[in-house]
């Protein structure tokens, strides 16, 4: 058997998958890509988290089924040992929605409790979204409404978050990218240098552009649905390099 070396969680998601497909052919006999499309990306979308689920529980040391507590020192004080439990965990990610069971380790000596496989993984205390649909979640919600963020994430992802959540992740989001803008704008300003990470300096002359635009804001009502807020003027700069007719690298 093909099948003979690989682990079951692997092997039964894959046979769910085949088994929907096989299921949506014969019901769908020279039916359009449009529906074929659907009907893969339905079956792929329900089998998806099993798939991951089983990945990690692979490749996480204290995650595969018969784990015992691995000995380890806590991340605190250093002391060996600890009170041990099985814990649950929940997580939503790109592929939907995940759960993994593993040792949570509690140290007698300053209280502190922590996972193996959570620090393996990056996971933070109290986190319940991935990294990688955090970021999802910002992207979309910088592009557009957050009710409509949501509904592309829906289509597009099959990833079902609510708009609450993704406000929150967006906002987070926004917050530390301005505090990192504040703190090398204040870098500048002391030092007269550029800010030391990422800086790629432009080609060419220097060149800087400012103009101004009248915006009118959206607002929300109570039930949190759009409305015409008041004009703002919003002042726009750029500044790049100007090298061989064409501004390079600007930001
Ligand atoms: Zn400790």
């Amino acid at each position: 058997m093909l099948t003979d070396d690989l682990p079951t969680e692997i092997v039964q998601a894959l046979l769910q998958l085949g088994r929907q497909l096989l299921k949506h052919a014969r019901a769908q006999r020279d039916r359009s890509l449009a529906e074929h499309e659907d009907g893969v990306l339905a079956a792929w979308r329900a089998v998806a988290p099993a798939l991951l689920e089983a990945v990690v529980q692979l490749a996480t040391t204290g995650l595969d089924t018969h784990a015992r507590p691995i000995a380890a020192r806590c991340p605190g004080c250093q002391q060996r040992g600890g009170v041990q439990s099985r814990r649950g965990r929940q997580l939503q990610t790109r592929l939907g929605p995940i759960g993994m069971q593993r040792w949570w380790h509690h140290c007698w000596v300053c209280g502190r409790g922590w996972s193996p496989p959570d620090q393996a993984l990056g996971l933070a205390a109290y986190q319940q979204t991935s990294t990688g649909l955090e970021w999802w979640l910002a992207a979309l919600g910088a592009v557009t409404t957050f009710r409509e963020a949501t509904r592309l994430l829906g289509d597009l992802a099959g990833v079902q978050v609510g708009s609450e959540t993704l406000r929150t992740h967006a906002e987070r989001l926004g917050i530390q990218l301005e505090a990192q803008q504040r703190r090398a704008m204040a870098q500048v300003e002391e030092a007269h240098e550029p800010p030391a990470d990422e800086y790629v300096p432009a080609p060419g002359a220097l060149e800087v552009e400012t103009d101004g635009v009248m915006l009118r804001y959206r607002d929300r009502d109570l039930d949190g649905a759009p409305v015409e807020g008041d004009w703002h003027e919003v002042k726009l700069g750029l500044i790049g390099g100007w090298q061989h007719g064409h501004l390079r690298q600007p930001s």
